[in-house]
């Protein structure tokens, strides 16, 4: 019945996108439950098959076409779908990419199946894993269990699983699987060019970081003080960058900078996962947010439940006074 478990490698011109390590994690702890080791897929990148090779894997399987050279959702679902036919496994399991969700939609369709998608974590139980995704901005979680018909398509949101806990072992066997690739109907433009991060916040010992909850760019004034009351440096969540409001070497989350600060103050963010796996290692985390549930306080050592636009001035006082 089960031919244990894929896990797509994903890549960059033969360079891994990191978020693989925690698809490898993630299919080790799923092949725990099902007694199998997981064997991985490459998509025209050799060299880094060998790398991956590295890790406690079945075997690596690098798929060799030239159409792969570059991405598009036409040849990578051709590609995984000849993969997945010739390993017949009772799980693909891949990232939750912006490349992942471009073609496995595609690719789980192909075999008639849906994609189990954006999962934050699973849990075996004696007959059957349940798969837990976040919905309506992280207020519900949902249990979902496969129709257990193999094969069964799963992605896990970036930060669900940890990419250093990939177990390595000595050597996997690297195999070379030809396929059949078709040309594709779309012409891929070049490639996004990540900017250069200016801001190192990785030594910061003190920050301070907004969220949503800030309001409006010019609340910003407020969290500024309060890093000058404190030495802090100021951070933020990803729609505070998105907007513009702070420049991207401000981002601290999966996207983002990691940081281990002595002290982190979160201020008007949420805790989604993304956020919290760039900062949970920091020594003392404090929390501000008017939502007593939002997930940031599952992690805070203190916390004020209270709106950060009254707290901000009171706190920045207080610490002023201490100070002098
Ligand atoms: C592939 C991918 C990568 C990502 N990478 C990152 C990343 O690197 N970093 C990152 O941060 N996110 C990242 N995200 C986004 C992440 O999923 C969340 O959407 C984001 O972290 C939410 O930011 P937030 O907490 O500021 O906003 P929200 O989730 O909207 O939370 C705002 C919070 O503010 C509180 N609030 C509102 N008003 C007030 C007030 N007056 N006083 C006090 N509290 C108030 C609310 O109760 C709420 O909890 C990524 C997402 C994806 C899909």
């Amino acid at each position: 019945m089960s031919n244990g478990i894929l896990v797509f490698i994903e890549h960059k011109a033969g360079a891994l996108n990191k978020t693989s390590l925690e698809a490898i994690a993630a299919a080790q702890q799923l092949g725990n439950s099902i007694n199998a080791k997981p064997t991985a897929v490459v998509l025209g990148a050799a060299s880094l098959a060998n790398e991956i090779a590295a890790y406690d894997l079945e075997k690596v399987i690098n798929v060799d076409h030239t159409q792969l050279a570059e991405y598009t959702s036409d040849t990578y679902a051709a590609a995984m779908e000849q993969a997945v036919r010739a390993l017949d496994p009772q799980y693909v399991v891949m990232s939750h990419t912006y490349l992942v969700r471009d073609f496995a939609p595609k690719l789980a369709a192909r075999f008639g199946k849906g994609l189990i998608s954006d999962c934050i974590r699973m849990n075996a139980e004696s007959d059957k894993t349940v798969f837990t995704r976040r919905l309506f901005l992280g207020k519900l979680d949902a249990d979902v269990v496969s129709d257990g018909e193999q094969p069964i398509f799963l992605t896990f949101q970036s930060g669900a699983f940890r990419g250093d806990q990939a177990v390595k072992e000595s050597s996997a066997a690297v195999e070379q699987m030809p396929a059949d690739v078709p040309e594709p109907r779309m012409k891929p433009e070049a490639p996004f060019q990540e900017v250069k991060q200016a801001v190192d916040l990785s030594k910061a010992e003190i920050i301070v970081a907004i969220g949503r909850g800030i309001k409006s760019k010019d609340n910003i004034a407020l969290a500024e003080k309060l890093c000058e009351a404190l030495g802090a440096d100021l951070a933020a969540s990803r729609p505070i960058c998105d907007a513009e409001w702070l420049p991207i070497d401000r981002q601290i989350g999966s996207s983002g900078q990691t940081v281990a600060p002595k002290l982190y103050i979160a201020l008007g963010i949420s805790g989604a996962i993304q956020h919290l796996v760039g900062m949970k290692n920091s020594q003392t985390i404090v929390a501000i947010n008017k939502d007593p549930e939002a997930p940031i306080f599952d992690i805070a050592d203190y916390g004020i439940v209270g709106d950060l636009l009254e707290a901000l001035p009171v706190l920045t006082e207080e610490i002023r006074k201490l100070k002098s």
